[in-house]
């Protein structure tokens, strides 16, 4: 039986989900197709009802339901309440369980490319949904010490006493103030929303040692001004649209219980960027 997936958000006309996960379905000739669902703030709930009547098989959650989605689950994985946001459900006859693969997405790139995290120094910047799913993988990791560095200050310390209470050491810092300093980091991330518009990188890198990891978590563009200043400077660049395909992937492997395509669903992803 043909089964039906979607990405519930808004707004959703810009989603890659449904070319990367179509992707894998023609790949491994799965009889599934992907759809694009706009459900406006407010209307969640309504949302919810339709999608589990057309008996969708799964769903992904973006802005901006991502918290408010952790009301309609009747099972919660554990990713997704260490996390307080889910962006993965799956329906079982009626009975939606959420995930939060943000987290594991964020480490795909670390994985992959056999950079370690353990006893890093981390410089993050941002401090909204997307920097408490890096938080909490930087704890799973085991990164020494992470410094949160966000405009509006109070967010940075919510986010920061998070982190202290899954065992990472972390202070906080006011983005503008991140100043020339930044020798010590290992890694440096971009979780804020700065470089969508094509703005001009959050902070100066002139004074990071050559191969730290830089990661911009902005997919498009995908050379942000941030990721082309640190190049310049040497670093180990990761991209976010590897974030985008590792959670992806992720979520794949949660809803058909296989390996997931990954050279297909990233062809499909870098020919939309
Ligand atoms: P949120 O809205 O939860 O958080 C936005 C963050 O950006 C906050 O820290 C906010 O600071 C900061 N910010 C926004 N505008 C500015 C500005 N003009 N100047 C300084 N700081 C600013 O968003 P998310 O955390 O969900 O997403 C953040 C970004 O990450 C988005 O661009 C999104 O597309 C991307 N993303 C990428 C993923 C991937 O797979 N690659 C996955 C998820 C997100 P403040 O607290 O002061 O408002």
């Amino acid at each position: 039986m043909s089964k039906t997936f979607a990405v519930i958000g808004d707004p959703i006309d810009h989603s890659l989900s449904p070319n990367i996960h179509s992707a894998a379905f023609r790949e491994l000739n799965l009889e599934c197709s992907y759809i694009a669902y706009r459900i406006p703030k407010g209307e969640l709930k309504d949302g919810v009802e339709a999608l589990k009547k057309i008996k969708i098989s799964g769903f992904n959650v973006t802005i901006p339901h991502k918290v408010e989605m952790m009301k309609y689950l009747d099972r919660i994985d554990e990713s997704c309440s260490l996390i307080g946001a889910v962006n993965t459900v799956e329906n079982n006859d009626g009975v939606l369980k959420g995930y939060n693969t943000d987290m594991d997405g964020f480490l795909d790139p670390f994985k992959k490319k056999n950079l370690g995290i353990e006893n890093s120094s981390v410089l993050l910047l941002g401090a909204g949904g997307a920097a408490r799913a890096i938080v909490a993988g930087f704890a799973k990791e085991k990164a020494q010490h992470i410094t949160i560095a966000n405009r509006t200050l109070e967010n940075a310390n919510n986010l920061a006493q998070f982190a202290n209470k899954i065992g990472l050491d972390a202070d906080t810092i006011e983005l503008d103030k991140v100043g020339h300093n930044l020798q010590d980091y290992n890694i440096i991330v971009n979780a804020t929303s700065i470089g969508l518009k094509n703005e001009s990188s959050p902070i100066s890198l002139e004074s990071i040692k050559p191969k730290t990891i830089v990661y911009d978590i902005v997919y498009m563009p995908m050379n942000t001004d941030f990721l082309k200043k640190a190049k310049e400077k040497g670093a180990t660049i990761i991209y976010g649209y590897e974030m985008l395909l590792g959670q992806a992937i992720r979520a794949f492997e949660i809803w058909h219980g296989t390996e997931a395509p990954y050279n297909a669903m990233k062809k499909a992803l870098l020919g939309g960027v």
